[in-house]
């Protein structure tokens, strides 16, 4: 142990300065300023300095030999201040100046012996002491306002202070969290993985004494906003030990060698007051492969900080209650030698919930809320499916200060909803105006859309159409929100249903406005991916039949290369059959759309005077359609929609059964 600690200091005193680069600058300008000093002369003020104009020469002397040059005649004038006096002579035509430091200022006899050679004398104040003083100060104030304005940018960049870089003290989140197990919903496999750590914390001795090997690192791997650094502080929160925290990202610096002292003060910070555990978030930042670092020579600094990390890791045992928890959502990317035995050897899953999931962290995170009686939060639950628990307490809270901008006393349903449809497809942006004709095109493009996914047995039926832009990009959307409980599983069918909707917009673009703009890019995109991922992972073509395709990454190149496991020959078969299945779709759903033709006339129309139509809307239009030309009812296309709306007709049964009660 002493040994070990020892190593760490020699450590330390190598990279003193690049660690300290703030300090280097101090000694450094310190060095500066005495040089300065000592060009202007030893304790010259600013004042002197100044009137020196006509001065030939300055001569340090005592004081008595300014009283004799002074009895002598040869002084013209003198200047007192409280601790020196200053004589010049005009010795030949040329200006001598004597200056004597550290005057007895009791000299009683100076003034009259001036007076009696009537040399003319003045007393200056500041011009002494004062101005010494200053003279002194100001470099070193200047210096002080360059130190502070440097530190602020650079504490900007990795939240240290002044003397924050090296010491790792505001990057470093220290504290006692009371965070516990019951907070962290949905993830129950993740958290009964962590479960014997908090043991282990509570009891060290007991497992070291049977000498039990307990894993030292952790990986979390899982999405963002899937609780990872909730699920970390849980178990520092149940083991009641200190948590500290750091961001992978904060520890790569500008300076070469910070990261890699940050992660020696985290280590040691954490063995200080061990028990502990120590959380790094983004470890992807710091252990990124070394092999796809891109540049050639790699990151210097992310390397040595990397490289510190495993030295810390290793250096020390088992016997040392400190559990590392790192989380990622990149796993992939990780540098192998960070997931040996001994490092990060177990992966946890945490993953996004499931409906159980979702509705147990809708609950916890509507206990701090005041929700109505009449909020159903199965429903809220039902409709996030694919959302992670940060977007889950967001529509909590999003919806609360939606109730709050109506003035109501409690959150209802319909601020739920509200807040749901936000979370998808962004906040609605009124205000943004598009102009007449790109709202037509717009209009056309979600109505396909709309029509096709009402036709489509397999397609998810329509809640929502809206032609008001929202958020990044999208102009109109049409909003699908899944009906069922979760689907993990897609039938062939379903996929090939999505591909259709996807390219009914463009397909009513081509019919209705005759031209194709480029606002069906991203369905194109969306529906190509289907088609791949159908060939190449599902094993759902006769082209590659049940064989997985798969493209790997050549990292060793940088990334940048990928290379195929199949023929060139598999390759274009797979592009001709997508090809091929596009063309073929897209002429199906135009068919579709010219059958259909008044129906999304109607619906445009409609959607171009209110902007926003319910699902219930584009039924109607279409079952007003299909009645009006004795067309087979679309309904027959699948009882799910029939389905659907059984359930929606039951529920507002319920809510009104409730509102009578
Ligand atoms: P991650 O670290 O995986 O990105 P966080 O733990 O930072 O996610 O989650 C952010 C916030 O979202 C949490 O503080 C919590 O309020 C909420 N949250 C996320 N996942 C869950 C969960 N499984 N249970 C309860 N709340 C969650
Ligand atoms: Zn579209």
């Amino acid at each position: 142990m002493a040994n070990q600690d020892n190593k760490n200091q020699d450590n330390k005193n190598n990279n003193f300065f690049n660690n300290n680069p703030l300090l280097a600058f101090a000694i450094f300008s310190i060095v500066i300023i005495m040089i300065f000093k000592s060009f202007v002369g030893e304790g010259e003020g600013l004042g002197t300095v100044l009137n020196s104009n006509n001065i030939a020469q300055t001569k340090q002397v005592k004081y008595s030999e300014i009283k004799t040059q002074i009895e002598s005649g040869s002084i013209k004038s003198v200047k007192l201040t409280p601790s020196t006096v200053e004589a010049i002579a005009d010795a030949d035509g040329r200006r001598v100046r004597y200056v004597a430091q550290n005057v007895p200022t009791y000299d009683k006899d100076l003034i009259p012996l001036l007076e009696e050679k009537k040399i003319t004398y003045e007393g200056v104040m500041g011009n002494g002491f004062l101005s010494e003083l200053l003279s002194m100060m100001l470099p070193i104030l200047i210096f002080f306002g360059i130190w502070i304005f440097l530190a602020k940018k650079m504490s900007k960049g990795m939240g240290g202070g002044i003397l924050g870089a090296g010491k790792a003290d505001k990057l470093i989140n220290s504290e006692k969290p009371d965070t516990k197990f019951s907070d962290v919903q949905g993830v129950e496999e993740a958290k009964d993985e962590v479960k014997e750590i908090v043991d282990f914390l509570k009891f060290p001795e007991r497992y070291m004494e049977l000498g039990a090997k307990i894993p030292k690192g952790l990986l979390l791997v899982g999405p963002p906003g899937t609780g990872k650094t909730l699920l970390a502080k849980a178990v520092a929160g149940e083991a009641s030990v200190p948590f500290f925290s750091v961001s992978g990202s904060g520890f790569i610096e500008m300076f070469v060698g910070v990261g890699a002292s940050r992660v020696r003060d985290l280590f040691a910070q954490a063995k200080k007051e061990a028990p502990s555990i120590i959380f790094i978030d983004e470890i992807d930042a710091i252990g990124k492969s070394r092999a796809s670092g891109g540049q050639m020579g790699g990151n210097d600094e992310r390397e040595q900080t990397l490289n510190q990390l495993l030295a810390e890791m290793d250096g020390f045992g088992t016997d040392t209650p400190v559990i590392v928890l790192a989380a990622t959502n990149r796993p992939e990317i990780l540098d192998a030698a960070l997931l040996r035995a001994g490092r990060f050897d177990r992966q946890v899953l945490v993953d996004k919930p499931d409906f159980d999931g979702r509705l147990a962290i809708l609950k916890v995170h509507s206990k701090g809320v005041k929700l109505s009686s009449k909020v159903d939060l199965t429903i809220v639950a039902k409709q996030t499916a694919g959302l992670a628990g940060a977007d889950l307490a967001n529509i909590i809270n999003e919806a609360a200060l939606l109730a709050g901008r109506f003035n109501k006393k409690e959150i209802e349903q319909a601020d739920l909803l509200e807040s749901i449809e936000r979370s998808f497809v962004g906040l609605e942006k009124k205000n943004r105006k598009i102009s007449e004709v790109e709202k037509r095109i717009v209009a056309y493009h979600e109505s396909g859309h709309a029509l096709m996914a009402e036709l489509t047995k397999g397609a998810t039926r329509v809640t929502k159409v809206s032609i008001i832009p929202r958020g990044l990009g999208a102009l109109g959307y049409t909003l699908h929100l899944p009906d069922d409980e979760d689907r993990f599983l897609k039938q062939k069918h379903e996929l090939m249903a999505e591909i259709d909707v996807l390219l009914g917009g463009r397909a009513a673009e081509e019919v209705f406005i005759g031209e194709i703009s480029t606002g069906a890019g991203n369905d194109l995109d969306r529906a190509t991916a289907i088609l791949k991922d159908m060939v190449s992972v599902y094993g759902m073509s006769d082209i590659a039949g049940l064989m997985v395709l798969k493209r790997s990454e050549n990292s060793f190149l940088g990334g940048g290369m990928a290379s195929t496991d199949y023929s060139e020959q598999m390759a274009e078969d797979i592009d001709n059959h997508i090809k091929a299945t596009l063309n073929e779709r897209y002429a199906f759903v135009k068919k579709t759309l010219n059958e259909y033709h008044q129906a999304i006339e109607n619906m445009t129309a409609v959607l171009l005077d209110v902007e926003v139509i319910e699902g219930t809307k584009v039924r109607s239009i279409i079952d007003e359609y299909e009645k009006e030309n004795n067309m087979k009812s679309r309904l027959a296309h699948g009882d799910k929609i029939a389905k659907a709306e059984a359930f929606a007709k039951e529920q507002a049964l319920k809510n009104q059964e409730e509102e009578d009660a």
